[in-house]
């Protein structure tokens, strides 16, 4: 049996060790140290581990040093790294910051809710702007907006966005004043577009997975035999 270590008082970095510590009866371990930490902290470590210089601190102590920011988990973090990989990619000039970056909440151009749905691209959803596309992620030049009106602005200019009011409104004063088509064309030409939305989206959902998943099923299949 190794010799008894008394390591009272002695300092492994920021720990000091103060006593020992029996293991439980019936349980064979290694002497234990209950040390304090610079912070205050009290903690036990086994002796062989402050005397190899593998614990220089308390866990609480470790996990802050490691940690550079904690935000790494944060929405608006990845909105900030994503922002940041677009702007390199097309040039575009970046000097925002975690900080600038606030989520309201509601959209403020739809007025709709915003939270994080379980799908990538739910309308709701929401997403970094830049208020003048080309003066790229500047402070004062972003926003956060749903992605429904993200994807409706696009990098659209102000002018622009106008004229599709306009025309659109047009084109659908124009239809409404002719003979309107029979109620079962109508619904004819609703369904397909239906369908191939649910499609469209069913698709997306198989591609977000990454791999097939057996268990999902198109909602018009669920019946089928
Ligand atoms: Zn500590």
């Amino acid at each position: 049996m190794p010799a008894f270590i008394d390591l009272t008082g002695y300092k492994f970095g920021s720990l000091t060790a103060l006593k020992r510590v029996p293991a439980p009866i019936g349980v064979r371990d290694h002497t234990r140290w209950l040390c304090r930490c610079a912070c205050g902290q009290e903690q036990c470590f086994r002796a062989h581990t402050l005397r190899g210089g593998n614990v220089t601190r308390c866990r609480k102590c470790t996990v802050a040093a490691r940690t550079t920011h904690g935000a790494s988990y944060e929405p608006r973090y990845r909105m900030l790294m994503q922002a940041k990989a677009r702007a390199k990619k097309n040039g575009l000039p970046f000097n925002i910051k975690l900080c600038d970056i606030a989520i309201p909440e509601v959209c403020p151009l739809l007025g709709i809710p915003l939270a994080f749905g379980n799908t990538r691209l739910s309308p709701n959803n929401p997403s970094l702007d830049r208020i003048i596309p080309a003066l790229g992620y500047v402070k004062g030049n972003i926003w956060v907006i749903s992605w429904r009106a993200n994807t409706i602005k696009n990098n659209a200019s102000i002018e622009e966005l106008a004229r599709i009011v306009r025309n659109l409104k047009r084109a659908i004063i124009g239809a409404a004043s002719r003979p309107a088509a029979s109620s079962e064309q109508l619904q004819l030409v609703l369904g397909k577009h239906e369908e191939r939305r649910k499609q469209h989206n069913w698709r997306l959902d198989r591609r977000r997975d990454g791999k097939r998943v057996n268990t999902y099923l198109h909602p018009e299949r669920i019946n089928a035999p």
